[in-house]
This record gives structure tokens, sequence and C-alpha cells, in this order.
């Protein structure tokens, strides 16, 4: 079943122009991970530029740690698999060790590799509690065993990139094999005004539409709710549209997005 769920590169369709902003993150992962993965050779004299074996993307929800992962494996030309807690938790217990080995071997056939653990603390959280199945505690050192065997040569192609909300929720042993941790903040009004000419590049604007109106008028919004907040307000001028096409009125056929006025949108946020 991994194999369904494996993308390569040149089929994931998302690249760091895709994602708005966080100019830093970028360069960080481009250091860590891109060079590394294209450039292998030259991380492989001397002690200093060591291999990194896990990353970890915490931050707000919705602020493009998925996005960022997917448009990461496109640029260092790795293959992409996605993982969460359920793929590998299957209800047949024993499976889900078995399951975590097959990762793992078939991850190094497929290096350069990027494998993407969202949501890491449900799947790797913290030990113990009173109700934590055997089968979760076994599948979760199954993982560690497993991602600690990753041999060296290795782990230069393959890269776990975890991604949580919750980092507090990580417990120790987990956070030591995730070395590298980076903040995916909330967007300011200069990144979300960066971010809004991503999701509108292709949409019809009233002349006049004010970016920056509108990147001012979003404080809080992540990227996500600022998506929401587009989606919601591109449905408004189709709405009309058929209104008017069904009173019989005049009108062009193109629906075009209007500035909006935030008031219109409470919920879509
Ligand atoms: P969660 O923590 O809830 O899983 P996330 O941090 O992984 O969220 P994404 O799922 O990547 O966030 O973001 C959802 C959608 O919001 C993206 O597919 C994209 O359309 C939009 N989005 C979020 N951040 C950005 C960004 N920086 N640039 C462009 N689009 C963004």
């Amino acid at each position: 079943n991994f194999v369904s769920a494996v993308v390569p590169p040149d089929e994931i369709g998302v690249k760091f122009d895709d994602v708005g902003a966080l100019e830093d993150v970028k360069k960080a992962l481009n250091e860590l991970v891109i060079l590394p993965m294209r450039r292998p050779e030259l991380f492989s004299h001397g002690n200093l530029l060591r291999p990194c074996k896990g990353i970890l993307l915490f931050g707000p929800p919705g602020t493009g740690k998925t996005l960022l992962a997917k448009a990461l494996a496109t640029e260092a030309g790795a293959n992409f698999i996605s993982i969460t807690g359920s793929t590998l938790t299957s209800k047949w217990f024993g499976d889900a060790e078995k399951l975590t080995r097959a990762l793992f071997s078939f991850a190094s056939k497929l290096a350069p590799v990027i494998i993407f653990v969202d949501e890491v603390d449900s799947l790797l959280g913290a030990r113990g509690g009173a109700f934590e199945h055997e089968a979760t505690r076994r599948m979760r050192n199954e993982f560690m065993a497993a991602w600690d065997g990753l041999r060296s040569k290795d782990s230069q192609r393959i890269l776990i990139l975890g991604a949580t909300n919750r980092p507090f929720d990580l417990d120790d042993a987990v956070i030591r094999r995730l070395p590298r941790r980076i903040y995916v903040n909330l967007p300011d009004a200069e990144n979300r005004l960066k971010i809004l000419k991503i999701i509108l590049a292709q949409e019809n604007l009233e002349s006049g539409f004010s970016f920056d109106q509108l990147a001012n008028a979003t404080e809080g919004y992540s990227g996500s709710d600022l998506k929401n907040l587009c989606i919601a307000a591109a449905y408004r001028p189709v709405q009309e549209l058929l209104v008017k096409e069904t009173k019989g009125e005049q009108n062009d056929g193109v629906p075009v997005l209007r500035q909006l006025n935030l008031d219109d949108f409470v919920q879509s946020k």
C-alpha cells in the first residue's frame, strides 16, 4: 500500500514558488535538505556537514507545513511519501510493526525520498498513558529502531520530515531524532500579501482590487484561512451570476472577484 502512496518528484506539482512567504524556512530547507540530496558528493567530506535524518516543522495549523513538505520534495528531486498514524496502525494488530519495517526497507529502495509524517504527535506522541495500546507502543518502538537503523549512507537521501501543531506532545525520544526544528509561523501583513498574490494569481479580479487592503485586514489569518476566505469570496459572483440568469437579467457570463469586505465572510475563518 506504500507503492501507491509514493509520488515521484515530477508529479508532485508544487514548487517553492507556490509557497508564499516563509523565506527563512525555505532557505534553511535548502541548506539542510535540497543541497545534500541534489549534491551528496559535497557533503561526504569531513565531519562537520553531517546529514540530517530528521526535521520537524512546527507551528499553528494551516501555515503551509504540508504544502512546504511537498514543495521541498520537488525541489530536492526526491520521491514523496506522506504517512499519518492511520497509515501504519491497522486494526489487525501486529501489522503495524510489519508495515513500519516495510516502509523503511521500501524507502531505502526509493532514495532520495522524503517521508512526511503529518501530525507526528499522533503517530509518535508522548509515550505511555494507561490507555496506550500495546500495539501502538510496539509500532512506535519499531519506527524508532528502523529510523536509527538507516545507514549513514542512506540517511543523506532519506529524510523523515515531521509536522505538528503540538510540539509539546512529542516525547524526548522523538524530539532527539528530529534534531532540526523549524518554526512555521503565522504570516504578518507583508507575508499575507505574498500568499494572497499566489492564491489569487489565476483569478479574475475587479480593476482596482487591493491586495494591500486585504492583507492588512486579515490579521491572525493563516495561509489556509486566506485560501478559504478567497474560495468563499470567489463563490459570491458565481452565485450572483446564476441569480441574474434565472431572472433573465443581462450578464456577461464571467464571474469577477470584487474587493472583499471581511464582515461578509466571518464564518470563513
Ligand atoms: P495543518 O497543520 O492544519 O495540517 P498545514 O500547516 O500543513 O496545516 P497546509 O495544509 O499546507 O497547512 O495549508 C493548507 C492550504 O492553505 C494549502 O494547501 C495552501 O492552499 C494554503 N496555504 C497555506 N500556507 C500557504 C502559503 N504559505 N502559501 C500559499 N498557500 C498557502
